[in-house]
């Protein structure tokens, strides 16, 4: 075994550990007030479960993609979609982009406070008119002397409330489309920028989703991350991180979706025997059993592919499309196998059918991920 297996061993074996004791058990409440308290983000920072792929120096571990997989599963298998997604916009799609494109200053004034948790960060791309189509956000960014002038608004934005750092995308050169495209640092508190609507949803409750507003929001051209008319790009590159976590993390739910299922049907007891003993059942909870093993070495191999800097686009839209809708066939079954039991409120399964519907959403939904996959065939 080399060094790294090692390491994500036991780096999976003490999240394990964090999810049954910390998770589990607390986050009912998170769901009901449709946040995760500040706590436990400072909390599993100083556990050094934020900074897995950054730098030592900052508090970080060090660590490849093959880290964000497996922090990715097993928040996945706390069985509150809301939690993970909150973690994980933070330490995987939201402080990436300071890390790829930060200059060395604004990597020190902000990655010290993401790694410790002390600062939670989110990343603002989609818009009301704007969502797949990512070139064609209308938030504009004009230059005015030493500052820029941010004017737009944004949709569904994950932490939207709480964070305290921003990375918002706006057209710096309207006419060019996904060139121009460019990613600001904006600070909660700026004098313009507000945080609109908090929006109720299906599922992911724990996860605080919001709109923001800039209103002739002025922050210093110093914020302005990596070079001016990049942006796009940097966020087509950052996707494939954010879809090997949501991947991952989609596995790790319907992994923890089977167990649960197979638990409940092998004490529930119909027409004088347990439902495992139907073959019916059995054989069905057999495949998505297989299904998920084969999603979860896909997402894996995804993973492995880009810790060693290889160009995975076609494998991690691959594993983001399959593995979304296996989740969602997951807990269609194993919601149905629980019976009247799956639809009332106290019970996980509950949650997780709901918690998994926007995975085939977020992040990519399944039609454009599979293009993706179609034009590199
Ligand atoms: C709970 C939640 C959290 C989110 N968090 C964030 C966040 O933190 N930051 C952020 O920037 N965004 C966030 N999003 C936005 C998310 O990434 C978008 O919802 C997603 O990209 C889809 O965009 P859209 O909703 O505008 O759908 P649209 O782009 O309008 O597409 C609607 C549907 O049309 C279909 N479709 C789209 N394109 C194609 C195509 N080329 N071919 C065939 N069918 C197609 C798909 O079925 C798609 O679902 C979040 C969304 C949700 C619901």
């Amino acid at each position: 075994m080399d060094d790294i297996a090692d390491t994500l061993r036991l780096l999976q074996e003490s999240l394990r550990r964090y999810v049954e004791k910390e998770v589990l058990p607390k986050a009912g409440p998170w769901e009901a007030q449709g946040f995760v308290p500040r706590e436990v983000l400072r909390e599993m920072g100083r556990l050094g479960f934020l900074g897995l792929r950054y730098g030592e120096e900052f508090g970080g571990g060090g660590l490849d993609a093959r880290a964000t997989a497996l922090l990715a599963e097993e928040l996945g298998r706390s069985t509150f979609g809301g939690f993970a997604i909150t973690v994980l916009v933070h330490t995987d799609m939201a402080s990436p982009h300071l890390v790829n494109a930060g200059s060395p200053a604004q990597i020190r004034k902000y990655l010290p406070k993401i790694v410790s948790g002390e600062w939670i960060t989110a990343v603002a791309v989609t818009e009301p008119d704007a969502g797949s189509d990512v070139k064609g956000i209308r938030t504009r960014a004009r230059r005015d002397g030493g500052d820029y002038v941010l004017k737009g608004s944004k949709m569904f934005i994950t932490n939207g409330a709480l964070a305290d750092v921003y990375f918002v995308a706006a057209k710096t050169d309207p006419e060019a489309g996904s060139k121009g495209v460019s990613i600001f640092i904006v600070e909660k508190g700026t004098p313009g920028f507000s945080v609109g609507r908090k929006l109720e949803k299906m599922g992911w409750r724990s996860s605080d989703t919001a709109e923001l507003v800039f209103d002739d929001c002025r922050v210093p051209a110093e914020n302005l991350l990596g070079e001016e008319n990049r942006g796009f790009y940097a966020i087509m590159k950052n996707f494939q991180n954010e879809r090997i976590a949501i991947a991952s993390m989609a596995m790790g739910e319907a992994a923890k979706a089977l167990e649960l299922t197979l638990e409940y049907v092998k004490t529930r007891k119909a027409f004088g025997a347990p439902l495992w003993d139907k073959q019916a059942i059995r054989q069905r909870l057999s495949m998505l059993c297989a299904r998920v093993e084969a999603g979860r070495q896909l997402v894996r191999h995804a993973a492995a592919l880009d810790a060693q800097g290889r160009d995975c686009v076609k494998e991690v839209s691959m594993a983001k499309a399959y593995c979304a809708e296996l989740l969602n066939d997951v807990v269609y079954d194993c919601l149905q196998f629980h019976g009247g039991f799956g639809y009332i409120k106290e019970s996980a399964i509950e949650r997780m059918y709901r918690d998994a519907r926007v995975q085939t959403i977020g992040g990519g939904a399944t039609e454009v991920m599979l293009e993706e996959v179609a034009k590199r065939l």
